[in-house]
C-alpha cells in the first residue's frame, strides 16, 4: 500500500496548483455506471494531474452506493479518494463508526458537508438526521486526533494514526446579505474548528470568485481554497437555471446560450474558467460535469495551460456570467434594495432578552430565586413535572418551543432551530438556501435570514464568525425541562452562567 499522499502534499505545496475530480456514484452497486468511474479513475492515474477523486455521498439526497466502495477501488487504482462525508444520513455514533472504518481503510481526507436534505424513497422520505453540523463534525474529529476526546485503548487502536484532513464547503455566490455574510461567518467558525482545506459551492460568476479570495486574505486565512468547475450538460444546465439543485445558481442568460453550443464549446469555456481562476489565486480546482469522459476532462486540462497573459481576458468574458441583483461583499454593484440587514426586523427579541437576562442571570436576585425554585422542583416527579408542563405551554405558544431540553432561544435571536429550521442546525445556515428562501420549504424564509434580521444591528460578519460555537445537543434531555436543565448545569452551559 502506498504511503505517500500527492494530494495532500500538493495542498500543502504553495507552489502547485491542486486539481481533483468529481465521482457521483448511482443507485446501484455495479453495472456500466461503476465502470465508467473506475475507467475514469485509471486514466486519471495514467494522465497524473489529478491528485484525488471525491466521491459524492448519496448526492441529492437520494440513496446511491455508499463512497467507501468506489473510494476503495480508487486507493487500488493509486489515486487518493476524497470522501464526502454527509451528515444528513448520520448520527454521531455513526459518524465515529465511519470515522473508524476509514481509518482502517486508509482514507485521509474528507470534505464535510451538511447534505441535501433526503428525497422520497422508499415509503416516502427518509427521516434527515443532521445529528451533528458541520462544524461539530470537524471538531470532533480534531478532538480524536489530539486524543482528548476517545483515546484508544491498545487493543483498539490502529496501525497507522487517526490523521483525516477534513475540508468544507463555502458558497461565495449567495444572493442576498444575510445568507452570503453567514456563509462566509460559518466558513471562520468551520476554519476554528480544525478544517484544513476549501471547496467553493460551484457557480460562474468570476467576481463572487474574486470576492472569496479577497475575503480570505483580508482574513489571513492561508489554507488552500479549491474553486468548483462543473460543466454542465445543456439539460442539466436549464434544471439548475430553474433552481433545481439546492444552492446552486446558474444565469438563465448562460442555461440559454449553452442550448446552441456544442460539446467542445462547453470545454473550452470550462478551460478559460480554470485559467482565470488560477490567475486570480485558487490553490486549485475541484472539477466536475454530467457524462464527461477522462479524453473531456483532459482537453479541458490541456486547453487550461495553454490559456495565459491576453487569452486570460477572452477567455474571462466567455466564462464570467454574473448574476443579476445578486449582493457583494465588497461593493453594492446592483443597486437592488436588500432588505435583511441586522437588526431590521427585530420583532420581540428585545424584550425577550430583557427576560432572559432576568431570569437567567447569575447577577440578578430574581434569576437567583428562580434558580432555586427550578432546583426545588427537580427533587420531586411531581413538581419537575408540573414545571416541565408550565414551560411546555409558554414556550410553545412563544417559540414553537420542542422541548429539546438545551435551549439555545438565546443564542438564536429567540427563535427556535429545532421548529423552525427543518435541518435543526443551530451554529448556522445550510449552503442550501435560495434568494432567501429555506432549501426544503421554499415558501419560508431560511431560519438564519430571519435570524440575521433580529440581530443586534451593530452584529458584523467577523463578530458572527467569531460566535462560540454550539456544542452537539444531549438527546438524554429531549422532554425535560430546559429551565431545570441550565440551572442545574445539565445543558450546553454547563452551569456557567
Ligand atoms: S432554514 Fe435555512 S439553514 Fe435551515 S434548512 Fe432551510 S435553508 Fe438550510
Amino acid at each position: 500500500m502506498k504511503t505517500t499522499d500527492p494530494f495532500a502534499e500538493s495542498l500543502n505545496n504553495p507552489k502547485s496548483f491542486t486539481l481533483t475530480y468529481e465521482l457521483v456514484p448511482g443507485q446501484g452497486a455495479g453495472g456500466k455506471k461503476v465502470d465508467r468511474l473506475l475507467e475514469f479513475a485509471r486514466r486519471a492515474r495514467e494522465d497524473g494531474r489529478i491528485t484525488a477523486l471525491s466521491v459524492t455521498d448519496n448526492a441529492g439526497g437520494h440513496p446511491a452506493l455508499a463512497p467507501i466502495a468506489i473510494g476503495a477501488e480508487i486507493q487500488k487504482i493509486g489515486l487518493e479518494p476524497l470522501i464526502h462525508f454527509s451528515l444528513k444520513d448520520k448520527n454521531r455514533n455513526q459518524i465515529e463508526s465511519h470515522l473508524f472504518l476509514y481509518q482502517r481503510q486508509k482514507f485521509r481526507h474528507l470534505l464535510v458537508l451538511g447534505g441535501d436534505f433526503p428525497k422520497p424513497t422508499y415509503y416516502g422520505q427518509a427521516k434527515p438526521v443532521y445529528d451533528l453540523d458541520t462544524i461539530q463534525t470537524i471538531a470532533l474529529v480534531e478532538l480524536i486526533k489530539t486524543g482528548h476526546y476517545r483515546q484508544m485503548k491498545e487493543d483498539e487502536i490502529c496501525n497507522h494514526p487517526f490523521d483525516f484532513q477534513c475540508g468544507c464547503v463555502v458558497s461565495p455566490f449567495k444572493m442576498t446579505e444575510a445568507e452570503q455574510v453567514w456563509q462566509y461567518a460559518k466558513l471562520l467558525k468551520k476554519i476554528r474548528a480544525g478544517a484544513q482545506f476549501i471547496i467553493t459551492q460551484l457557480g460562474y460568476d468570476l467576481s463572487k470568485y474574486e470576492n472569496l479570495i479577497r475575503f480570505l486574505r483580508q482574513e489571513h486565512i492561508t489554507i488552500p481554497v479549491l474553486a468548483n468547475v462543473f460543466i454542465p450538460s445543456p439539460a442539466v444546465a436549464k434544471f439548475m437555471a430553474r433552481g433545481g439543485v439546492p444552492g446552486v445558481i446558474l444565469p438563465k442568460k448562460m442555461a440559454e446560450l449553452m442550448q446552441n453550443e456544442d460539446k467542445k464549446q462547453r470545454l473550452l469555456r470550462a478551460a478559460g474558467m480554470i485559467a482565470v481562476l488560477r490567475d486570480i489565486g485558487f490553490s486549485g480546482i475541484h472539477l466536475g460535469g454530467n457524462g464527461l469522459s477522462f479524453d473531456d476532462v483532459r482537453f479541458v486540462l490541456d486547453k487550461a495551460e495553454q490559456i495565459q497573459g491576453a487569452d486570460l481576458q477572452s477567455a474571462r468574458e466567455n466564462a464570467h456570467f454574473p448574476i443579476r441583483g445578486i449582493w457583494s461583499l465588497y461593493k453594492n454593484n446592483t443597486g437592488r434594495q436588500q432588505k435583511p440587514h441586522p437588526g431590521a426586523k427585530p420583532g420581540c427579541r428585545p424584550l425577550h432578552h430583557l427576560m432572559h437576562r432576568l431570569l437567567f442571570s447569575r447577577t440578578n436576585p430574581v434569576s437567583r430565586a428562580f434558580g432555586r425554585f427550578c432546583r426545588f422542583c427537580d427533587q420531586y416527579h411531581t413538581t419537575r413535572l408540573m414545571l416541565t408542563g408550565c414551560e411546555k405551554i409558554i414556550k410553545g405558544l412563544l417559540f414553537g418551543c420542542r422541548m429539546c431540553g438545551d435551549c439555545t432561544l438565546s443564542e438564536n435571536t429567540y427563535l427556535c432551530p429545532q421548529s423552525g429550521c427543518p435541518k435543526k442546525l443551530v451554529n448556522g445556515p445550510c449552503g442550501g438556501s435560495r434568494n432567501m428562501a429555506c432549501e426544503v420549504f421554499p415558501d419560508h424564509l431560511c431560519f438564519y435570514v430571519q435570524e440575521y434580521c433580529r440581530l443586534d444591528p451593530k452584529t458584523t460578519l467577523h463578530k458572527l464568525g467569531s460566535e462560540p460555537t454550539l456544542p452537539p445537543k444531549d438527546w438524554a434531555l429531549e422532554q425535560s425541562s430546559s429551565w431545570i436543565n441550565y440551572f442545574q448545569g445539565r445543558d450546553h452551559t454547563g452551569g456557567n452562567f
